[in-house]
Formats: C-alpha cells, sequence, structure tokens
C-alpha cells in the first residue's frame, strides 16, 4: 500500500472519528478493567493499553484514528500488563458468527482465486500457482446478501439457544453486526463471567449441534415412535418438534428430515472465539479495517439491514486505480468486477477495496 492510500484511509476513519464516534462507540461497562489494543494504518497491532474512562479511551481513538479499535471482554485487576501478570477478573461469554464459516451454495458464485500478477481468475480450489503465468494465486472470498441473511438467521439461532436452553434473559444479549460478514453476540449475564475455556467450548459445541448423535441414529430411534408433539428439553425438544411439524407431507426420508431439524436450528459459532478468555474484539461503534464499516448495534435483527446501516463513511467520490477485485454489493448497488483500470467510487466503496489492498488510490 503506498502512503497516499495509506494518508486517504487515515483521512476517511478521521473524518468518521471527529463527526460521528462519540455518539458511535459504545465502551463496555467497567471500562477502566479492559484491555484496549488498536491496529495504526501502516503498522502492527498495539495491546494492553487501558483507559481510566470512556471518555480518555474515546479521546485516544479520535486521536490515533486506527484502522481497527480493540477491547477485551475480559476484566483484569492490571489491564495494561502482560497476560500472566493482569489477574484476570471474569469475561463476558462471546459468540462470533461469520458468513465464512456457514456452507451457503452461493459460495461457489462468488469465491474464487486470482493471480496478483496477471490478474487471471478461477474458481476454487486454488491452484499452487497462477494457471495463465505461475504468478501467485491468492484466495478471494465474496460476500453476498444470501451469505450475510445466513449470518443472521445463526445469530437468531444464538438467542433461541440462550433464552430458551440456558435461561439468559433477552436485555441481557446485545447482538452486533461485525463489521465485514458477521455478527458478535455479547451476554452480559454474570453466570457465564468466570467459566473456563472449556466450558466455554461445550457451550459453543451444544450450539452447533456438534455435540448430537448422527442424523442416522436419531431416525432410528425416533421411527419407533414418531413424535406428535415435541418432547423434552434442548435439542431433544427441537428436533422432536420440527419432526412433528414436518413429517406429515414431508418426501424425504426421516434421517433426512432429521438432519434438516438440526441444519434450520443450528448455529455455526466459531468455537475458537468463545473459548479465548484473553481476547480482544473489535470495539463496538468504530470502523473495521478490512471494510471501513462499522461494528454496530443491532436493536431488531429482522429489521437490520448490514447492506446500508453499517456503512457511515462518506459517498464523497475518489478516483483510485483497481488492480483487481470482483463484483461486489454496497448500499444495494453494484460496483465491479475491475481488473488494471482507474475507476471513480463513492468513498466508502474506495475503502473497502484498498483496505484489502486491492488497489491503490490515483
Ligand atoms: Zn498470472
Ligand atoms: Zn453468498
Amino acid at each position: 500500500m503506498n502512503d497516499r492510500t495509506t494518508g486517504f484511509l487515515r483521512q476517511s476513519y478521521k473524518e468518521f472519528y471527529f463527526k460521528r464516534g462519540a455518539e458511535s462507540i459504545e465502551f463496555p461497562e467497567e471500562t477502566a478493567s479492559r484491555e484496549f489494543g488498536y491496529i495504526p494504518f501502516g503498522g502492527g497491532m498495539v495491546r494492553h493499553l487501558s483507559f481510566k474512562s470512556p471518555g480518555e479511551a474515546l479521546a485516544e481513538v479520535l486521536r490515533q484514528s486506527p484502522s481497527s479499535v480493540y477491547c477485551s471482554n475480559a476484566r483484569y485487576e492490571f489491564p495494561a500488563r502482560p497476560i500472566e501478570e493482569k489477574g484476570w477478573l471474569g469475561a463476558e461469554l462471546i459468540f462470533d458468527i461469520d458468513a465464512t464459516d456457514i456452507p451457503t451454495p452461493c459460495k461457489k458464485g462468488h469465491d474464487l482465486w486470482y493471480c496478483e500478477k496477471c490478474y487471471a481468475s478461477g474458481k476454487l480450489p486454488r491452484p499452487a500457482k497462477c494457471t495463465k503465468c505461475g504468478g501467485p494465486a491468492v484466495e478471494f472470498h465474496g460476500v453476498c446478501e444470501d451469505c450475510l441473511q445466513a449470518a443472521k438467521e445463526h445469530a437468531g439461532n444464538v438467542v433461541k439457544f440462550l433464552t430458551e436452553d440456558f435461561g439468559v434473559d433477552l436485555s441481557a444479549i446485545r447482538i452486533y453486526f461485525s463489521g465485514n460478514r458477521g455478527y458478535h453476540l455479547h451476554v452480559f449475564d454474570r453466570r457465564f463471567d468466570a467459566l473456563d475455556q472449556r466450558a466455554r467450548g461445550e457451550i459453543a459445541e451444544y450450539v452447533k449441534g456438534s455435540t448430537l448423535p448422527p442424523s442416522q441414529t436419531i431416525a432410528a430411534t425416533l421411527r419407533r415412535r414418531l413424535p406428535s408433539s415435541p418432547q423434552g428439553a434442548g435439542w431433544t425438544k427441537r428436533v422432536t418438534g420440527y419432526v412433528a411439524e414436518h413429517n406429515k407431507n414431508y418426501g424425504g426420508t426421516l434421517q433426512k428430515l432429521v438432519s434438516e431439524a438440526v441444519a434450520s436450528q443450528r448455529a455455526l459459532v466459531d468455537t475458537s472465539v468463545t473459548t479465548d478468555i484473553h481476547r480482544v474484539f473489535r470495539l463496538a461503534g468504530t470502523l473495521h479495517g478490512n471494510t471501513g464499516m462499522s461494528k454496530m448495534r443491532v436493536r431488531s435483527l429482522d429489521e437490520f439491514d448490514p447492506q446500508e446501516e453499517p456503512i457511515v463513511i462518506s459517498s464523497k467520490p475518489v478516483t483510485l486505480h483497481v488492480s483487481f477485485h470482483p463484483r461486489f454489493r454496497l448500499k444495494h448497488k453494484d460496483f465491479g468486477p475491475y481488473k488494471d483500470e482507474n475507476v471513480e467510487l463513492p468513498t466508502y466503496a474506495a475503502v473497502s477495496i484498498l483496505t484489502r489492498d486491492m488497489g491503490e488510490v490515483v
């Protein structure tokens, strides 16, 4: 990335933070016990920072206007010390749902490899080298409205597990759009705060349905007496309820129906995020370093439009040279595909290309 591009990105982020940072950024409770971190444009990760108050933290975000800002879900006695000396006091339970982890059929259409040298491209899997010129082949993972809708459904499923199976009050769950292609759920319910990595891992595997027996085994059990209403609790209730509701007019096998019951109700969360109790997460209300979109609070999953609301950077036109970028959609408008050409784009669309290092400001 050249200096002009880095400067343009920093300026675009700065403009947002100065205009809207104070209202947009959401600091967690007990700010003084959190670890903060950030990645400056053109620099490496800075961690182990702490601030006495939200005001002090906000001032630093404005001053730096970095590419990414992070904050721990854990609370520490000494948040600025190295990990082993921090004095861990507990951490909110967190779930990360990313469209990349959900096997949507549309991926075949928008995930691809391309050559960084001659810009040839093709379907995945990525060859070791460009098939045309032998140059470096890299993967590109796109995201479409179907992917974002799937992520939203999985986020909704996590909410159902938490409220129905774990007795969490709906008001204790905060849902955020991640700023990229998914959702973060923060659970402000003190019962979970002291859980270790293993216990958190069990919860993640439970909502994913990965601890369930194979659908063939479940179907064999249900075949003995087909349920006519939901039975038991938790996953048993979900599967028997689904089968009872759908089996009358169902054309396929019982095993297929059981698979469907699981697939439609599971939540494919990233286990490694839930189990990491020392992680720093993107701070709510700040801009994502690879998209320029805002990580933002979602009050209603049904009504939230991830193609519109998180796009908070200006529409001012800017000319850039795009080396390569497949077609993409923002604010319900199509852009691209672009290949080795100069284009004029609204800043928010330019930023999503520049932050991925797929173009430079002219
Ligand atoms: Zn090539
Ligand atoms: Zn898709």
